[in-house]
């Protein structure tokens, strides 16, 4: 936090690629949503690791153990009949922000409109499943 600094980098996130520094982006809120103009600035900078134990599983990684769990839990979800699968989470997929959001957009159309013509949504509405 740099209380009193109105722009510290100028832009909302700068990418740090060098092998020599430590972390990977810095990211400046404020740029996010300039018409609040707060009085200082706040930076994130984020450090890569592996995950350990203990540690949130932020990034799904399908490795041969995790494929085939994967497959048994595709196999479950499109038998269960009724339930919707969405996002990361529900897809088990790397997914940006705006796949995220135009995923949701498409599959809160595609259930209405099972839900129109009297038949159950579709397990996977917005992609995924594969
Ligand atoms: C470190 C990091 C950096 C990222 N950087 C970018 C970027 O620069 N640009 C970009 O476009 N995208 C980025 N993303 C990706 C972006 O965050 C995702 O695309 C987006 O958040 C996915 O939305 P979602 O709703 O599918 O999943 P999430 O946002 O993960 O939402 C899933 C929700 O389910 C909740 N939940 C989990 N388990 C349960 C449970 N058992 N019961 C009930 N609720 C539960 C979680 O608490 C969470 O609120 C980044 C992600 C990470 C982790």
């Amino acid at each position: 936090m740099r209380p009193g600094c109105r722009d510290a980098q100028g832009c909302a996130v700068m990418n740090y690629p060098d092998a020599g520094v430590p972390f990977t982006r810095i990211s400046e809120h404020r740029h996010f949503a300039p018409w609040e103009d707060p009085p200082g600035t706040l930076l994130l900078r984020e450090y890569a690791q592996g995950c350990g134990p203990g540690d949130p599983p932020f990034y799904p990684l399908r490795l041969t153990g995790d494929q085939r769990r994967l497959d048994r839990y595709l196999t479950r979800a499109r038998a269960a009949r009724g339930v919707s699968f969405l996002g990361r989470l529900g897809t088990y997929r790397y997914l940006d922000m705006d796949v995220s959001i135009a995923e949701a957009l498409q599959a809160g159309a595609a259930v209405a409109a099972s839900l129109r013509q009297g038949q159950p949504p579709a397990a996977f509405p917005g992609g995924g499943g594969t």
